[in-house]
């Protein structure tokens, strides 16, 4: 799933791994969820034994991925990635858990999007840690149970909704991961400015902590491309290219299309056509789909929720509304047919 408009390549992912905190104690809010997951992790450190299965939700870039090496790293137990469109057959899932060492941590993002083969052979792995293989067709088929080391799944989700329940209620411990407030932002934002070497104003910081969208990964990106500005253009401030000032942001950032509240092109193009195509709505989230080219389930569990935490989006039972602030903001002025 996209999540935001810029391109990835392997430099991008290369320090976006490095800027990751390694401990609970460096995971920047999510105050209840750390809480939560310290207790579990100290429960199983002290029965000596893996800790319980992790289902984690929420939009991209929140830090799922993040807590999952957390997870492996605070109970000193390698971790094994994969992701659900990697797992099309049961027999993937059946070569990945085989190979499992005792206690290991198997992190599978977009868990939801698993075989569902596969699925139902995970239900049993993560209850008994076992699995049936299958072996041979129609009437000479048999099974085979094959016994597993222990290990802790832990899943990720962009929204738990997509889970099927027998799925779902297998995991021990299940965390939603809410969009980071400015202030949390702006913590992310110094600790990966000093790894970077960028020097930061408090007011730099707190403009793009504003704009990133109540995301992290978002915040380190635009963090990135203001340091780019500043290697090719210099600090104007200055002459030379020491920090980053308010004005550099504002020029990086619009470079990115990112507007002044954080929306991106998706997002604005969202809002856009529910405010202007469809008169305020309500709309049907296949029809937005089709109108801004783009898959319903991208924008329903990347740009939706955004936009209706932040107010300017609405989900009825008849679909999307936008509200006046949604008009507000794309200077649309909002009359009577508008709203309902
Ligand atoms: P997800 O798996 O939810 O898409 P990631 O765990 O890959 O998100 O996080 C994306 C980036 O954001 C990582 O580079 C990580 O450094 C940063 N990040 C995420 N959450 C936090 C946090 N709570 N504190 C500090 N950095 C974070």
């Amino acid at each position: 799933l996209r999540d935001a408009a810029e391109p990835v390549d392997e430099t991008e992912l290369a320090i976006e791994g490095a800027l990751r905190p390694a401990s609970l104690a460096e995971f920047v809010g999510q105050h209840k969820v750390r809480g939560q997951m310290q207790l579990l992790l100290d429960a199983a450190r002290i029965q000596s034994r893996p800790a319980d299965h992790i289902l984690l939700s929420g939009p991209p870039g929140l830090g799922k991925t993040t807590l999952a090496m957390i997870v492996a790293h605070e109970s000193n137990r390698p971790l094994r990635m994969s992701s659900g469109p990697a797992i099309q057959h049961a027999g993937d899932l059946a070569a990945l858990l085989s190979s499992l060492t005792p206690g290991e941590v198997l992190f599978i993002d977009e868990v939801h999007r698993m075989a569902r083969s596969a699925e139902e052979m995970l239900y049993l792995a993560m209850e008994d840690f076992r699995i049936d293989i299958m072996v041979g067709k129609g009437a000479g088929a048999t099974s085979i149970p094959l016994d597993l080391a222990p290990f802790t799944l832990v899943g990720a989700t962009t929204r738990s909704g997509l889970l099927p329940n027998p799925l779902r209620d297998r995991f021990g411990f299940t965390a939603h991961l809410e969009y980071y407030e400015p202030a949390e932002l702006e913590r992310v934002l110094e600790r990966s400015a000093a790894m970077l070497g960028v020097t930061l104003p408090p007011q730099a910081r707190a403009e793009i902590a504003r704009r990133s969208r109540g995301t992290p990964r978002i915040a380190n990106r635009l963090l990135r491309r203001v340091r780019d500005y500043i290697i090719v253009y210099g600090d104007p401030s200055t002459g030379s290219g020491a920090g980053a000032t308010e004005a550099i942001v504002d020029a990086a950032l619009d470079l990115y299309d990112v507007d002044r509240i954080g929306l991106d092109r998706l997002d604005r193009a969202v809002l856009d056509a529910v405010v202007r195509r469809f008169r305020g709505g309500p709309v049907g989230l296949s029809t937005l789909a089709v109108t801004v080219g783009e898959e319903a389930e991208t924008i329903e569990s990347v740009v939706e929720p955004y936009l209706v935490r932040i107010g300017f989006l609405g989900r009825t039972p008849r679909g999307r509304v936008a509200t006046p602030e949604a008009y507000e903001h794309l200077g649309v002025p909002h009359g009577d047919s508008a709203l309902r």
